[in-house]
């Protein structure tokens, strides 16, 4: 970094400090200018103080996303639970630990694949999300799946889905479709905590795991 760059950054860190986050400079704000485009790591630094909506005064933790930052496979959820909040780590919870046993069925760890969700702070008392949440936190969805570059998106559950593809089809009506985000290939299957409440959902969402270990995971 030269001198020059050096003081200017020096200066609007302390112009952060005293003002916020959202100082805009012509286009960019700070944090736009401060995170590596190429780095998914410094673009979670850019954003993980973010205030933008009230999730930002009740959170824990900003839960950005945890697995192989050049996967093939990103799964989204809805938004961190209470665990997950406290960890800091999507899907940590009972219903991670079915999607870990589903992915360990498909012969997928953590490690190989990225997780995350739509929302990366917690409602309270888990509600659902409202609009302007979402709204607001969709875009770091989208730079974070633009970063990644996977080959497919596995929306799980109705939150994920609907805001994904701008739906409201029931969840069963989305089930067995190839659509398309940002021009990757996205499929929906239920949410683990559904299964959890509903064990006659496991039987599809099993199917649906099958058709993504055919499609995207068996080499001929
Ligand atoms: N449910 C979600 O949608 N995401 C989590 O991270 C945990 C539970």
């Amino acid at each position: 970094m030269t001198h020059d760059s050096e003081l200017l950054f020096r200066y609007l860190d302390q112009t952060r400090q005293l003002y916020g986050n959202n100082l805009f400079i012509g286009s960019h704000t700070i944090q736009d200018l401060k995170y590596d485009k190429k780095n998914l790591e410094s673009f979670c630094a850019s954003i993980c103080e973010c205030q933008k909506c009230p999730l930002g005064s009740t959170r824990n933790n900003f839960v950005f996303g945890v697995g192989n930052p050049n996967a093939d496979i990103v799964f989204v959820g809805e938004a961190p639970g209470e665990k997950e909040d406290k960890i800091g780590e999507p899907f940590v919870g009972r219903a991670g630990q079915l999607l870990d046993k589903m992915l360990g069925a498909i012969e997928l760890r953590r490690k190989d694949i990225y997780i995350c969700n739509v929302l990366k702070c917690r409602p309270p008392n888990n509600r659902d999300p409202l609009p302007n949440e979402v709204e607001l936190c969709e875009p770091y969805l989208k730079t974070q799946l633009s970063l990644i570059k996977p080959k497919l998106i596995v929306s799980l559950g109705r939150v994920s889905a609907f805001t994904i593809l701008k739906t409201k089809e029931p969840l069963k009506n989305l089930r067995n479709k190839t659509f398309k985000y940002e021009g990757i290939d996205l499929f929906v299957t239920y949410h683990p905590a559904a299964l959890l409440r509903n064990p006659n959902y496991k039987k599809p969402a099993w199917e649906d795991f099958k058709m993504i270990r055919d499609r995207y995971l068996l080499k001929n």
